[in-house]
């Protein structure tokens, strides 16, 4: 753990719904405790919630984020989507782009890339999701698929300062499987390295839990985690908080 903060990124996915926020009575409660400035805690909920979570949590240390967001900075007819001033508009200081399951319905490095463009513009930091499939693992394509995700993901953007990297293979991901530790550290150096930039801030994603969290912390060059399942639970998303820092 490398910065000054170690982040806890909660990605509900398309879980959730008003009676759920409840659930985060406790975890609020919990992060009253804590250092300041010790950890960042974000919610990504589904965009239905965003705005009444904002306001569940306007005293409180915990910021909101969004999973996804259209390309365009400006209004426009795209049914059903939602730009990064829209999301900012309700209280969203954060948004996940470039997640597997996006990229798998048609989000590729030029779109992401856009789409980073336009949060940045509209004052919105990006949690930028980069990762290998299993086949891409397999053939031993891991450095070059993420060497390729940053220059594309990220191309002419000078200031990364508002860009969070988050390290999740798509194997990893709700599979229960985590990367070795040795890889895993190896995985992160190389992005580091990528990035060009030392103060950039990597966090790994894919099936962080309770049980494996004590593997994970120690891996040098991580800052902390996206947490997709476990986060719906606030039991166990304190669990994995407590685990890091203590
Ligand atoms: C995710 O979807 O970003 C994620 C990390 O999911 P999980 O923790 O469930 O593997």
């Amino acid at each position: 753990m490398t910065n000054k903060y170690i982040y806890f990124i909660a990605n509900w996915k398309m879980f959730g719904d008003l009676t759920t926020l409840n659930s985060l009575d406790k975890v609020i409660k919990f992060s009253k405790n804590i250092k300041k400035n010790k950890i960042k805690l974000i919610y990504c909920p589904p965009s239905t919630l965003i705005s009444s979570l904002s306001k569940r949590l306007k005293k409180t240390k915990i910021e909101v984020g969004a999973q996804n967001c259209h390309q365009s900075f400006d209004n426009g007819p795209y049914t059903g989507q939602l730009n990064s001033r829209m999301l900012k508009s309700v209280g969203t200081k954060y948004v996940i782009i470039g997640h597997s399951e996006n990229r798998q319905l048609g989000d590729n490095d030029k779109l992401i890339n856009l789409k980073i463009k336009s949060a940045i513009r509209a004052g919105l930091k990006v949690i930028f999701c980069i990762g290998e499939t299993l086949k891409q693992k397999k053939n031993k394509k891991t450095y070059k698929v993420l060497a390729d995700q940053i220059r594309n993901g990220l191309k002419s953007i000078n200031n990364k300062s508002n860009i969070i990297i988050a390290y999740e293979p798509v194997w990893s991901i709700g599979s229960g499987l985590i990367p070795k530790s040795d890889e895993l550290t190896k995985s992160i150096a190389h992005i580091k390295s990528q990035l060009g930039s030392k103060s950039s801030k990597i966090l790994y994603g894919g099936s962080v839990n309770s049980n494996n969290i004590d593997k994970l912390k120690i891996i040098a060059g991580i800052d902390g985690f996206l947490i997709g399942g476990a986060s719906q639970n606030s039991n166990k998303f304190i669990d994995i908080i407590k685990k890091t820092i203590n």
